[in-house]
């Protein structure tokens, strides 16, 4: 049964030794022009002593920069004797994703982020899911795993959780949310379908946290600027890395909201495939019945824009993305403040 279920993706680190270790994973894709090929997952560890293990994913979708951006800055940087405990840094997990700058692998054509807990003899994606549930979470004790909306959407900068049951485990990623530091946090109700990193983390019982610090297809300087800020927080918050946690905001508030995503009203989608205007930026304060924009027909001589609404009070969390829409494609949703019940 062991060999079985064993990863065919190859890695020599002792996660059990002190120092900082650098690696290429090898992960095997045989190809027309490599049959015995490999592709190449950066990883570095580092570690002092005894303490807490924190995870911190960038590029589980490659079309997502800020997270990328600050965890390999970190992996280059951190020196094991600032750290009391043990840091798994990933800043491009899904490299074939990365490298084509694409939320879906090319290589197998799947969502690396619905692979999960992945199958080591299924598909690419499926191996490295595969591996990230079965090689890498036993070590870990927080996962933060870094996101933006991609060239799917645009999303306001923030940290979002699941509402889990526990309401011990509910706290503690609450309160590490608010140490990361983001404007906002977005706490969901209800669970997704399971096959998320989110989710392989949680059957763990292992605390979870996400972002999204951006979008539209470019790097959101803000995003990667609460990226650094909120990954060196979190080492802070949890005792690996001395020093206070820095979280003032843009606005010259102190903290983050907690936000939720209250129901299916909170979603907007195209009635049709056009050209989307939006009204608003994300961030902004949005109202029921207000327009969210206006799907154009710009092939159309004499055919009026349509309004789509927003259906529910809020804040705009996450916007369109591609000017061009089809549809039922999500085009906005809107966050509220936390309430519990
Ligand atoms: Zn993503």
């Amino acid at each position: 049964m062991a060999s079985e279920s064993a990863s065919r993706i190859a890695g020599t680190i002792d996660f059990e030794k002190d120092g900082r270790q650098a690696e290429y994973l090898r992960a095997p894709l045989s190809r027309n022009t490599s049959g015995w090929g490999v592709v190449e997952i950066p990883i570095v560890v580092v570690k002092n002593g005894s303490g807490p293990t924190v995870l911190l994913t960038g590029g589980i979708h490659g079309d997502e920069y800020e997270g990328p951006i600050a965890v390999s800055e970190l992996a280059r940087t951190l020196d094991p004797a600032t750290i009391q405990g043990r840091v798994i840094m990933m800043p491009a997990v899904n490299i074939p994703a990365v490298m084509a700058d694409k939320r879906l692998s090319p290589v197998d054509n799947r969502d690396m982020n619905r692979c999960f807990p992945g199958n080591p003899k299924g598909t690419f994606s499926e191996m490295l899911a595969h591996y990230l549930d079965s090689v890498i979470l036993p070590h870990v004790d927080v996962s933060v795993d870094l996101h933006t909306a991609g060239h799917s959407g645009d999303s306001a900068p923030s940290t979002n959780m699941h509402h889990v049951g526990d309401p011990d485990l509910l706290k503690r990623t609450m309160d590490a949310a608010a140490a990361f530091g983001a404007p906002f946090n977005v706490v969901f109700g209800g669970v997704d379908e399971g096959a998320t990193l989110t989710s392989a983390v949680e059957r763990r019982g292992i605390l979870s946290l996400g972002t999204e610090l951006g979008g539209w297809g470019r790097v959101n300087i803000e995003g990667v600027r609460i990226g650094r800020r909120g990954i060196r927080n979190i080492l802070k918050h949890f005792g690996l890395m001395d020093g206070e946690v820095e979280t003032g905001q843009p606005d010259g508030s102190s903290g983050t909201r907690h936000m939720m995503v209250k129901d299916a009203e909170c979603y907007s989608f195209a009635p049709g495939a056009g050209t989307f205007e939006p009204c608003n930026l994300v961030g902004e304060t949005v109202r029921a019945g207000e327009p969210a924009g206006f799907l154009h027909f710009v092939e159309d001589l004499d055919r009026e824009p349509l309004k789509v609404t927003y259906r529910r009070d809020g804040i705009l969390w996450m916007s369109a993305g591609p000017g061009r829409v089809a549809r039922g494609d999500t085009v906005a949703v809107v966050m509220s403040d936390f309430e519990t019940d």
